[in-house]
């Protein structure tokens, strides 16, 4: 299927490995340029370099760390106009609410609500300008089925999802959708981090611990960057400019919501 987007330009945020690469694959197969960041810049170049070698675009790494100002303006320097913004960063940690402090809310609410929010409002104006543009911002299935020990998770991702629930609607008269893409559990560094808490908490092995979180994942299995990046190039695609702030669930059954 052609997306519609060849010749399109992208910024990708956190994206050299995980969810984060996956769009930036599947963007690169649609034919989009891309502005590819993390913060290390070897694996970063590695990542650009082998997304050029297998789809023929131009992929442009800026190692940064998009939590902050500098950061931010260092990807959107080079970047210049952009049609196509995925917004992502790391995951804040799980703990236990009564040990959390301010400075912990307020890391997470710089990484995962106004980083976001930030790179939102310097590519929008000119996405509008121009009457055409698309965002999607990486969140958490915890949005939709909170989970209590991600508790810095869910609070800042229920602050960026309420922004976008309004911000969409603003702008979608300019021809700019903003959508949210809510992972559940996926193959990536990060699950395979909460997997080794689990294994080092409770003395059982890996595969006991992957064994326990697919029996409440009625496919059984864990989801692949490529199956989450696909989704993500569809909604940046030309075909998705009649879905708006919509917050779709990527968990293979996992939360049993009807709407
Ligand atoms: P991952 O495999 O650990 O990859 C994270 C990527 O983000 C890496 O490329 C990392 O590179 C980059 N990154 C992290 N912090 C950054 C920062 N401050 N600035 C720039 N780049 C940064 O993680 P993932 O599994 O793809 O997860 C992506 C997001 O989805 C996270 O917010 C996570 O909480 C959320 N999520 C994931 C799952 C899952 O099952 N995988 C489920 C629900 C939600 P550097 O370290 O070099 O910067």
């Amino acid at each position: 299927m052609d997306l519609g987007i060849k010749g399109r330009r992208a910024i990708v945020c956190a994206g050299s490995k995980g969810l984060g690469r996956g769009c930036a694959e599947a963007l690169a197969e649609a034919g989009v340029d891309i502005v590819l960041n993390a913060r290390g810049a070897e694996t970063l170049a590695t990542t650009a370099n082998d997304i050029e070698a297998r789809f023929g675009v131009t992929v442009t790494p800026v190692a940064a760390d998009i939590t902050t100002p500098e950061g931010r303006a260092a990807v959107l320097a080079v970047a210049g106009d952009v049609d196509i913004l995925v917004n992502n960063a790391g995951g804040p940690p799980p703990g236990i609410w009564s040990d959390w402090t301010r400075e912990d809310f307020i890391k997470a609410l710089d990484a995962n609500m106004l980083a976001p929010i930030a790179m939102m409002q310097a590519c929008l104006p000119g996405m509008m300008a121009r009457g055409w543009g698309r965002v999607v911002n990486i969140t958490s299935q915890s949005v939709r089925a909170p989970i209590a020990q991600l508790g810095l998770s869910n609070s800042a991702r229920a602050g960026l999802t309420g922004f976008v629930a309004g911000t969409a609607r603003q702008v979608a008269g300019a021809g700019v959708c903003i959508n949210n893409l809510l992972p559940g559990l996926h193959a990536t560094d990060r699950a395979d981090a909460l997997d080794g808490a689990v294994v080092r908490a409770e003395g059982i092995t890996m595969d006991e611990a992957r064994a326990r979180r697919f029996a409440n994942i009625p496919v059984g299995r864990y989801g692949t960057r490529d199956e989450f990046g696909a989704m993500c190039a569809f909604l940046c695609s030309d075909y998705a400019g009649f879905i708006v702030g919509q917050n779709i669930l990527l968990d293979g059954g996992a939360a049993n919501i009807t709407i």
